[in-house]
């Protein structure tokens, strides 16, 4: 008909179409995610609309979104997603969803058609979501009707379709032969691909909902879902009484069908079809409010209901931040109370599965990829959320990979800062954190140059006058005039074992503090460290320890000790010929108050524990 206008697309929409389409089929499952993206904006711009302008919401409030399976049975398999935003006019049909009018476009698609490979191309795209063409990945057809909403320029806005089929280079708009049937906002029907009949099981949909748009939208997002139920045969009426459409003024749509099989009938009940329009988010997102407003059930719900872990969190925070590069977004951070058994199996790169990184609501990606998390890290559950960062390709993909990159430090940071604020404000939380992280915290201090002494101070030591202690309570109760910090390491040791070994009597005689280490992480720490505050670590089964209280000055130290080598070289001649093949030399000491010898390791040898691990390994 006259009505009826053919346009050709724009040569770059063709384009990306066939990038979309081409090089995303594996990651078709975004286009859910995609259309609920666009419904959620075009429901806050109404919302944002309605602030000034009243009449566009025409008197119906109802905000929403609505999704349904059409099964084979009635026509071509097809979902129906709907929203009662602001809608489109037929121009702004044929402009948002026939035209790329952004800038940068041009340049991405350049860059995606010549990426070698095409796995590349569609994480570049996949990154940050590919918008209303991402239809074409499932639908050989797709079908948009809208109805702006009311304006005083726009007073009685006609309902539109914009048709297009996914090998067409071309598209339609014309008036909707059905009349005004929305009210207002979009209806988005796709008419789905022989390989994507999936999508109409109820099952696929609401996990696939879920897991990208529940506690996500603001809005209400119901899906369409059907059940048999059997039930008394007078109370087949009621059902149906309850089993409205949301929020729905108009009439009642609710359906109710005898089942089939006969033979299921029974005098007193009947099994009967309930159509139902199930909420999928109840709950509104939990990051977006206000942290005085989130009680610890709902943090604690949330966290089992997104990560599937349930075992409370032993602790979170909730906050708002600023990128720097001007993106700003609201995150929780929270920790978990153990360690997936994985952990210290897995390797050291740092993956992290558990990241929930969303841009206006609508989950994005878990992966930071090249910049993920250090592995110290890698097992914190992120949600983040982005207010302002383009969602569709067509804005600079440089900058969002700008933020992408800023996240991994702003994780890390955050969370050491909450580490860091368990320890000092409440001593219970932080003993059940250091049970499970003591030796993250180590391993973060060996791997984490940047974390290093952030991640030092977290670590508790037994030593030979206390438990727990951290390097900064250690040099409050160094001794005067002490230069190390002395620790015996061990690896598997227990803490009284190393409190009798030979090496540590003298000190703890003469009342110095000595760490227990046996760890296994232990002495790769101490030894990355080198120093805290500036005084050095002394392994006390290594020569070199110094006391700093000897009565001795050095020049009376060195006569004395000479006087003592030539008063006893003939049993040190004797036992050095005796030990020859076992041990280096042997030296008069002053380091033991009862026993009579010990063996240390050279200074600069390895120590007695590393040998221990190699020669095992050699084996
Ligand atoms: P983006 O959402 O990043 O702008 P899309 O390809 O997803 O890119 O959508 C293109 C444009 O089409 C949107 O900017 C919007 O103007 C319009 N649009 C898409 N879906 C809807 C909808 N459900 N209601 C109103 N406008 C829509
Ligand atoms: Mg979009």
């Amino acid at each position: 008909s006259a009505d009826k206008q053919k346009h050709d697309y724009q040569s770059d929409v063709a384009r990306l179409r066939k990038i979309v389409i081409n090089s995303l089929y594996s990651h078709k499952d975004v286009f859910l995610r995609e259309l609920v993206s666009n419904a959620n904006d075009a429901l806050e711009k109404l919302r944002l609309t309605a602030l000034t302008e009243k009449e566009v919401l025409g008197g119906a409030e109802n905000l929403n979104i609505t999704i349904k399976a059409v099964k084979e049975e009635d026509g071509p398999g097809r979902i129906i997603i709907t929203d009662t935003g602001i809608g489109m006019t037929p121009e702004e049909l044929t402009k948002n969803l026939g035209t790329l009018a952004k800038s940068g476009t041009t340049e991405f698609l350049q860059k995606a058609e010549t990426s070698a490979d095409t796995a590349g191309a569609g994480n570049l795209i996949g990154a940050f979501g590919l918008g209303f063409y991402s239809s074409f990945l499932v639908a050989d057809h797709v079908y948009v009707s809208s109805v702006a909403a009311k304006s005083l320029k726009n007073p009685e806005p006609t309902q539109y379709v914009f048709s297009s089929s996914a090998d067409e280079s071309s598209f339609e708009v014309y008036p909707d032969p059905r009349g005004n049937t929305l009210g207002r906002g979009t209806e988005i029907t796709l008419v789905l691909k022989d390989d994507a009949l999936e999508y109409l099981e109820t099952l696929r949909l609401t996990d696939l909902i879920n897991k990208h748009s529940s506690f996500s939208s603001s809005f209400p997002i119901y899906l369409f879902t059907q059940r048999l139920e059997t039930v008394p045969v007078e109370e087949a009426e009621v059902v149906e009484t309850l089993a409205a459409k949301p929020e729905s003024d108009d009439e009642d749509e609710v359906v109710i069908e005898e089942a089939a099989e006969e033979k299921e009938k029974t005098a007193e009940t009947k099994t009967v079809m309930i159509d139902e329009w199930v909420q999928m988010n109840a709950q509104a997102p939990i990051w977006t409010r206000d942290p005085k407003t989130v009680t610890d059930e709902e943090y604690e719900a949330f966290y089992s209901a997104t990560w599937k872990d349930y075992e409370k969190p032993l602790a979170w925070h909730h906050f708002t931040g600023d990128s720097g590069s001007g993106v700003s977004f609201r995150a929780i951070i929270y920790i978990p109370s153990r360690l997936d058994e994985s952990y210290w199996r897995e390797g050291l790169e740092g993956s992290n599965k558990d990241l929930r990184l969303m841009v206006k609501r609508t989950f994005i990606t878990n992966s930071l990829g090249e910049d993920s998390l250090p592995k110290w890290a890698s097992w914190v559950k992120v949600v983040i959320d982005a207010d302002d960062l383009p969602l569709n390709v067509s804005r600079e993909t440089l900058q969002s990979n700008k933020f992408l990159k800023q996240l991994r430090s702003i994780i890390v940071r955050r969370l050491l800062q909450t580490l860091a604020r368990i320890q000092d404000e409440d001593k219970d939380k932080f003993e059940e954190l250091s049970k499970v992280y003591a030796n993250v915290f180590r391993l973060g201090a060996v791997e984490d140059v940047k974390s290093r002494d952030k991640l030092a101070t977290l670590v508790r030591f037994p030593t030979t006058q206390r438990n727990n202690t951290s390097l900064d309570e250690y040099l409050e109760n160094k001794k005067q005039g002490q230069k190390q910090i002395f620790y015996l390491a061990d690896m598997g040791k227990s803490e009284s074992d190393l409190a009798k070994s030979v090496f540590v009597e003298k000190l703890h005689a003469r009342g110095y503090e000595v760490l227990l280490l046996g760890q296994p992480l232990d002495e790769v720490f101490v030894q990355n460290l080198k120093k805290w505050k500036k005084v050095p670590f002394q392994d006390v089964a290594k020569a070199g320890l110094k006391f700093g209280d000897e009565e001795l000055d050095p020049k009376e130290e060195k006569e004395q000790q000479k006087q003592l080598t030539e008063e006893y070289k003939p049993l040190m001649d004797w036992l050095r010929k005796e030990s020859n093949e076992i041990v280096r030399d042997v030296v008069i000491s002053n380091r033991l108050v009862t026993s009579s010898c010990a063996i240390v390791a050279d200074a600069h040898g390895y120590t007695a524990n590393i040998e221990k691990m190699m020669s095992a390994n050699n084996n």
